[in-house]
């Protein structure tokens, strides 16, 4: 004999769910995760090739001979070049 609050504390919430409802919240939940990966994945590789680019295919940028300013230009964003956003190679 079981008093109700045992009764109570043992029952198995999940049953109130239909099976198909728990699958689709678990395969929501496994899109999700997988777009969180794939959007992690995606950064990484982003700044992976950034990096790569940066060692391999950059050339000084002309614009500001690779000092990534031009002074003619201090007083709009500080001078900042444009062309290769203040970073000197492009
Ligand atoms: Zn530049």
């Amino acid at each position: 004999m079981t008093t109700l609050e045992q009764q109570i504390e043992n029952f198995d919430y999940s049953s109130l769910f239909t099976t198909e409802y728990k699958e689709r919240i678990a395969k929501e939940v496994e899109v999700e995760n997988k777009e969180k990966e794939q959007k992690k994945y995606a950064e990484q590789m982003n700044k992976y090739s950034m990096e790569i680019k940066d060692y391999t295919t950059l050339k000084v940028c002309k614009r500001c001979q690779g000092t990534g300013e031009i002074k003619s230009y201090r007083h709009i964003a500080n001078g900042v070049c444009f062309a290769c956003g203040g970073y000197g190679k492009v």
